[in-house]
């Protein structure tokens, strides 16, 4: 199911563009537009779910392939050491309410985050 106002069903829709970097049956991974790392690159599930607790809530087997699409995507792009983060709500920095998870890597990255 998909929303007609979500930019990021657009994106699997192929209606606004991205740099695709993995697709599987239920997500698709490209990169963030705005890169806040050498790597950064969203994961997310085809499906439209407001943010990640919607998605596990909804469609715990579309979320544990969003967690393994991220690993596949830290190991592609040859991270030993990577995070990933799902913002959910708009307090902890959520912009985009269609669930993804930012793969991050590439440099030292601090702790904790802001
Ligand atoms: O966690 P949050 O909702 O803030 O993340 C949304 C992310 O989507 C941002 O990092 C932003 O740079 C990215 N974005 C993108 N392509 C767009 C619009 C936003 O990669 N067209």
């Amino acid at each position: 199911m998909s929303n007609d106002d979500c930019l990021f069903c657009k994106i699997v829709a192929r209606e606004i563009p991205s740099t695709v970097v993995r697709e599987s049956e239920r997500t698709l991974s490209f990169r963030d537009v705005s890169p806040l790392a050498p790597t950064h690159v969203l994961v997310i599930p085809k499906e439209h779910h407001r943010d990640a607790a919607a998605l596990v809530a909804a469609d715990p087997m579309a979320m544990a392939e969003v967690l393994s699409e991220a690993s596949a995507v830290a190991e592609q792009e040859g991270l030993e050491a990577f995070r990933l983060i799902f913002n959910t709500g708009s307090e902890a920095g959520q912009s985009i309410f269609h669930a993804h998870g930012h793969v991050l890597g590439g440099r030292p990255l601090s702790w904790p985050p802001g």
